[in-house]
């Protein structure tokens, strides 16, 4: 299919819901005002949302339906593996040295000082950074605040030739062509920085990732935790078991609250109710395609009571997910190996489930996300964030690009000339956006409809040797 197809169609498909977000927003605020407000107005703005909820159920059924009669089905499938494919062999042969003395290398260590979903992204950092400067990653794991005996017991090692983070020469970052051996800082402490950083994808692949995918940035995350997280047996056992012993099963939408320390300091309180607005949503939509016997979720939590409390007011739902894992989150035991195969397993689940509904603030829903794309051509759809849109900590700007033009109508709106970049810091998921115009500087809301998606690309080597 031709890139402009796949970009309209999935662009119709977003905005479909923007325009539903939009006039559900205004109109729901309206009905907050009650006492304000006539009865027979309220009940046609009930009327009204109702109905409208219904048409877009149907267009969004329309679009992706769309998908599977357009007779590019199975080449988004292939093309799905064919890349997949691509890029795992280039990191076996970045990863598998012919000769470990002599190779570059460049030295990361798991233990940043974070959760598993963190010090995850952190490993993910520190893989696109030795895939752009063509150095085999060695991950020291030693002592490893989840499993003091490392990383090799619970996934396969990064290298199965090269583990040894010794050389002739070495150096801190950024060393020279010349050190053999880099450390790695964070993230955060990274200076200069390199071109491959997030949001950048390579840019060999970029032509491909932009016509297949609606979010490349995410796929690629997703193709480095694929070959990261190659399970150890006893890991994949643990999860088979898991998976036979909760009666995992689709459809399901995996709910991720994250709760305990992170609210209050880096993210806000959301009701469980909220949450269970989008599964139902999810499933209100899944009933145009299929029959749904059962509602069933995949719970997952740093919070025990969201257990109880989902069982008590969901009483027609299945619900999935252990409440003693998440005892097993607390802060107080969260850096252990009691707790580690529970996050490894919540995450398994969750990425496994057909839509997420979460807040994007915490990176054990964003992982979720990432490995989700490992299950189909493109999962970008397949979410509902109650907060954040989809980032990755220490990014560089993500930036928009204006395809029309706006004149504010309200206070709080930009101005925007089509064409415009506007660095985006958030959806407000009411048909606007926040963001700074990088042409003015005004920092303020605009439709969402209105921009597009800036991809960044980077030069990474293309591993042309490889192929000789
Ligand atoms: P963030 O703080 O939510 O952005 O994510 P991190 O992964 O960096 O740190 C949170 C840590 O809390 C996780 O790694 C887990 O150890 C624990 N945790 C948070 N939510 C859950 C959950 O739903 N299930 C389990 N098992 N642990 C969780």
């Amino acid at each position: 299919p031709n890139t402009q197809y796949e970009l309209l169609r999935r662009r119709i498909f977003s905005n479909t819901k923007e325009l539903f977000y939009f006039i559900n927003s205004g109109l729901s605020d309206i009905q907050k005002q009650a006492t304000k407000v006539a009865p027979e107005i309220l009940e046609s703005i009930n009327f009204l949302i109702n109905m409208g909820n219904e048409h877009k159920k149907s267009l969004l059924h329309d679009i992706e339906q769309l998908a599977e009669v357009d007779g590019y089905a199975n080449w988004r499938q292939k093309e799905s593996n064919d890349l997949s494919t691509l890029v795992m062999d280039r990191f076996k042969y970045l990863q598998n040295p012919e000769n470990c003395d002599t190779a570059r290398k460049l030295v990361c260590n798991l233990n940043k000082g974070c959760g598993y979903g963190c010090q995850l992204h952190h490993v993910v950092y520190c893989f696109m950074v030795a895939y752009g400067t063509k150095r085999t990653l060695i991950l020291k794991s030693k002592g490893w605040r989840y499993h003091k005996a490392g990383w090799e017991e619970i996934f396969k090692p990064v290298s199965d030739t090269c583990l040894s983070p010794n050389g002739q020469s070495i150096a801190g970052w950024p060393g020279n062509p010349e050190t053999q051996v880099i450390n790695l800082p964070i993230i955060d402490s990274l200076t200069p920085r390199p071109p491959f950083l997030p949001l950048a994808i390579p840019e060999d692949l970029a032509p491909r990732l932009i016509r297949l995918h609606g979010d490349p940035i995410v796929w690629w995350v997703g193709q480095i935790l694929k070959y990261l997280l190659r399970p150890q047996e006893k890991t994949s056992n643990l999860l088979q078991e898991t998976i036979d012993k909760i009666g995992f099963k689709r459809p399901i939408v995996g709910v991720h609250i994250r709760r305990t320390d992170k609210v209050g300091t880096e993210a806000a309180f959301h009701r469980l109710e909220e949450y269970m607005l989008h599964v139902d949503q999810y499933f209100d939509y899944l009933e145009t395609k299929q029959v749904v016997n059962k509602r069933r979720i995949y719970l997952a939590s740093d919070d025990p009571k969201v257990f109880q409390e989902a069982k008590k007011l969901y009483p027609a739902y299945e619900i999935i997910g252990d409440p003693s894992v998440a005892k097993t989150a607390a802060v107080s035991t969260r850096y252990s190996d009691t707790s580690l195969f529970g996050i490894i397993s919540d995450i398994h689940m969750l990425s496994m489930s057909d839509y997420l509904v979460c807040t994007f603030s915490s990176q054990v829903c964003r992982v979720a996300y990432e490995i989700m794309q490992n299950f189909y051509p493109d999962a970008s759809h397949r979410y509902r964030s109650l907060d954040d849109i989809y980032y990755y900590g220490g990014q560089n700007a993500h930036n928009m690009i204006a395809v029309l033009p706006h004149e504010p109508s309200k206070k709080g709106e930009m101005t925007v000339n089509a064409g415009d970049i506007i660095g985006v810091a958030g959806n407000h998921w009411n048909g606007f956006s926040k963001g700074r115009n990088l042409r003015t500087n005004q920092i303020a809301l605009y439709p969402s409809f209105k921009v597009k998606d800036k991809v960044e690309t980077a030069k990474f080597p293309t591993y042309a040797e490889m192929h000789k």
